[in-house]
């Protein structure tokens, strides 16, 4: 059993801090999250929602019911018990159905705000959910960016997680500053209290955050990662399934959209290259070392897709401030060549080879080489795992 308390607010210089003690059977552990003072009016005490969603992964994970010592949200409650968990554990045997067990329901609309939000990371999904809104009013309009340390810069947080979050905050504010938006940012030990995979557990842990907010975002924009006809319950990855897991975490305050569903990666791209505020700013890289010469790594495979995909739409010139484009000209056809020749290709690689083949973009002979050693390379691996296994079992 997992025991949620009332939440507790302070003030500790420019910020403040709201937390809970959470009980895992013996274990007390206290659970905070940390914001700029200014957001203190509104950040929700009445209910237990954030601390809920947060812990929800690893209650479902241990097997463990969740107790609320305090008020949750009438509608969250009914979207959990009826849809959200039975969905996540249909898609990951591996979990158990558990029990909330709230001290009482609050079908109270706690929003006064009004306006929406989104998190801003730099990167291709994320700038395109900022230019897929710039027209909207009123409370569909993006008020405020939010920059979270919530396990995406690293899985099990500590202070290494939390070196690369300050250091990523930096251009994240830079951009923001440009378009005369705030980031309201959030640090939180929640990682720490998880230790479970950030890829199984992501959406679950910024929307988390997001539900501190209630009372300022009336909607909330969570940028997917795939197109909708994407769509698959997924035991590895939760983002397959963002467009029903989001809709499951909305409020009586807070409505959340899996933003930019209705896009391809390749018309993210298009949409994010026509807006030069980005040139100095995208950011899409996956190795999360810091000091680097350029903002992008360049050869990691976010960042090898994102290349090849702006170079196919003429766009990748204007990026040459973050990609190390001689690097990237250097292993190029390489990458493509194992693109062309691996297994089991995501929606996302399949994208790209139509992207290629649409835009009749010049493959040389070497590609195709490079392909064919991928898949050399690769059965060849396979047939000494499958000898070495014989051998040991004779
Ligand atoms: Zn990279």
């Amino acid at each position: 059993m997992i025991v949620i308390n009332k939440p507790k607010l302070f003030i500790e210089a420019e910020f403040v801090i709201i937390s809970s003690e959470i009980n895992i059977f013996e274990e007390k552990e206290i659970l905070w999250y940390k914001f700029p003072v200014e957001f203190q009016n509104y950040l929700v005490t009445e209910n237990l929602d954030a601390f809920l969603v947060g812990l929800l992964f690893l209650g479902l994970k241990n097997g463990y019911d969740i107790r609320l010592e305090s008020q949750v949200s009438e509608k969250l409650y009914y979207n959990l018990t009826h849809y959200l968990i039975p969905a996540l554990c249909l898609a990951n045997p591996a979990l158990t159905r558990i029990e909330i067990l709230p001290k009482e329901l609050n079908g109270q609309n706690l929003n006064t705000g009004n306006i929406a939000g989104t998190g801003l990371s730099c990167g291709i999904d994320s700038f395109a959910t900022y230019y897929d809104h710039i027209k909207e009013n009123g409370r569909f309009s993006i008020g405020y960016f939010t920059f979270f340390n919530v396990g995406s810069h690293g899985d099990m947080g500590g202070e290494r997680a939390r070196k690369v979050y300050k250091e990523r905050l930096h251009a994240v504010r830079e951009f923001a500053m440009g378009e005369n938006k705030k980031v309201i940012t959030v640090d939180s030990n929640l990682s720490e209290i998880l230790q479970v995979n950030f890829q199984k557990s992501h959406s679950l842990r910024s929307i988390s955050c997001v539900l501190h907010l209630q009372k300022l975002f009336r909607n909330y924009y969570y940028a997917s990662a795939y197109r909708f006809d994407h769509f698959k319950l997924n035991l590895i990855d939760t983002s397959d399934s963002d467009i029903f897991n989001l809709n499951m975490l909305s409020t009586e305050s807070t409505s959340f959209y899996s933003s930019v569903a209705q896009l391809s990666r390749v018309e993210r791209s298009q949409l994010v290259s026509q807006n030069p505020s980005t040139y100095p700013f995208l950011d899409v890289c996956t190795n999360p070392w810091i000091d680097k010469p350029y903002l992008n790594c360049s050869y990691c495979y976010k960042c090898l897709r994102t290349q090849l995909t702006l170079e196919i739409g003429d766009n990748l010139k204007f990026y040459n401030q973050v990609f190390d484009l001689k690097k990237y000209q250097e292993i190029k056809y390489k990458y493509i060549g194992e693109l062309l020749g691996k297994n089991g290709k995501s929606p996302l690689d399949q994208e790209l080879i139509a992207y290629l083949k649409e835009r009749n973009y010049h493959l040389p002979t070497k590609v195709y080489i490079y392909g064919l050693l991928y898949r050399y390379n690769f059965y060849k691996l396979k047939l000494k795992r499958y000898f070495k296994e014989i051998i040991e079992n004779n």
